[in-house]
């Protein structure tokens, strides 16, 4: 296949990940990968049949869209989740499939059940309830209508899972907010179990609150970015190493992102490289051009920023990142050829460009950076 840029997807790294955070949470705290954002960016199929390859036997997604995805290509016996957007017109795929899903309305509390009744099967659902995010999640109001709701219906609403979600656990400055959203938690989980209700599981953690709050861990986590090999923040990954006296990442980036050189070059000083004057030549300069750009999620912000390696050394993004194309500095390179490797995200000979170096260059997160790969991009496992 002829394409401008390849995505690889590491599985030893991947293999040690899940590895590292098994022994993390240990055997009898269920294991959630995180699948929305097409796979942060990795590619749902790809991923999701290396991840079961793994052993992985629980993804959650956001939409419904993302659930059929994972059908396409697993089909033994897994969970998936729907932790965000359904319709009406979904459910019954969703129920006659056993997929689970929250719900954070009564409204889709009793079309789940109706639609169930017509079925003659249990809709799975999960209450999630507000503790203090203030996005999605049930009221403290409305928590008597839905517990009677799940107690009249419970031939057809199998009350699986009571769910949270933190605003913020990543970072020190929510500490408090986090606290709180624990404490209410417990009391509506307090309140399930005295009206004679008793979820199967209950889960609220994200990879970091994991991390900072074991407690958050229950039966369940939910995962995404630390299954890939990043932390949530700065902050969190300084806290693990320091909590167990470590000085080495115990996760490794699964992700490489690769493109070639399609053309080079030679630019005589004071002359302008690109769409208008971003960017002027102070010397003599060698040019080569990438066939990557903003339509496959090379953010525009990388301008003149932005760092890819060829034959190992950095090369600096000059001029505004285009539609299609960017050109970075290659004057220092003795010979550049036509076709050679450029390595965008990943590593090459001795030289690294890591994700989070993306978020020192421009302002992206590393969950943006990943999520915007463009979905076209081939992806392929390798060892
Ligand atoms: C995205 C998401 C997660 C996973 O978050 P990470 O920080 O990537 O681990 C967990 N729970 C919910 C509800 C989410 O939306």
């Amino acid at each position: 296949m002829q394409t401008n840029s390849l995505i690889e997807l590491s599985r030893s790294a991947y293999q040690k990940n899940i590895d590292f955070l098994r022994q993390l949470f240990g055997k009898k705290v269920i294991f959630s990968s995180v699948v929305k954002g097409n796979a942060y960016g990795h590619g749902i199929p790809e991923f999701v049949t290396m991840a079961s390859a793994c052993g992985v036997r629980h993804f959650s997604v956001f939409d419904v869209s993302e659930a059929r995805d994972i059908k396409m290509v697993l089909n033994d016996k897994i969970t998936i989740l729907i932790m965000g957007f359904l319709q009406k017109e979904d459910l019954e795929w969703i129920i006659e499939n056993e997929i689970e899903f929250f719900v954070f309305d009564r409204k889709r509390l009793s079309e789940a059940c109706q639609i169930a009744k017509k079925l003659r099967k249990k809709a799975i659902v999960h209450i999630e309830v507000e503790t203090g995010m203030n996005r999605t999640g049930f009221e403290k109001s409305e928590l008597a209508a839905v517990a009677s709701l799940l107690k009249n219906e419970k031939e057809y609403l199998e009350f699986k899972g009571l769910c949270t979600h933190y605003a913020g656990a990543e970072s020190i400055s929510n500490y408090y907010r986090i606290e709180r959203q624990i404490v209410r938690f417990k009391e509506i989980k307090q309140y399930f179990l005295a009206n004679d209700l008793k979820p199967k599981i209950c889960h609220s953690a994200c990879s970091a609150a994991s991390v900072m709050f074991p407690e958050t861990r229950m039966d369940l986590v939910r995962i995404g970015i630390m299954q890939y090999g990043l932390w949530p923040s700065q902050e969190v990954f300084i806290t693990y190493l320091n909590a167990k006296k470590m000085k080495l990442d115990p996760l490794s980036r699964v992700i490489t992102w690769k493109s070639v050189v399609m053309s080079v070059k030679k630019i005589k000083t004071t002359n302008f490289i690109g769409y208008g004057t971003s960017f002027m030549a102070k010397r003599d300069m060698k040019v080569a051009i990438i066939p990557i750009g903003y339509a496959h999620g090379y953010s525009r912000s990388l301008s003149n920023h932005g760092r890819v390696l060829v034959q190992g050394q950095r090369c600096v993004v000059i001029g505004l990142v285009n539609m299609n194309m960017i050109a970075v500095d290659v004057t220092d390179i003795k010979t550049v050829k036509k076709g050679e490797e450029v390595v965008l995200i990943g590593s090459q000979n001795e030289g690294v460009i890591s994700i989070a170096s993306f978020g020192d260059y421009s302002n992206q997160l590393n969950y943006e950076l990943l999520t915007r790969i463009s979905k076209s991009i081939p992806r392929k496992i390798i060892d």
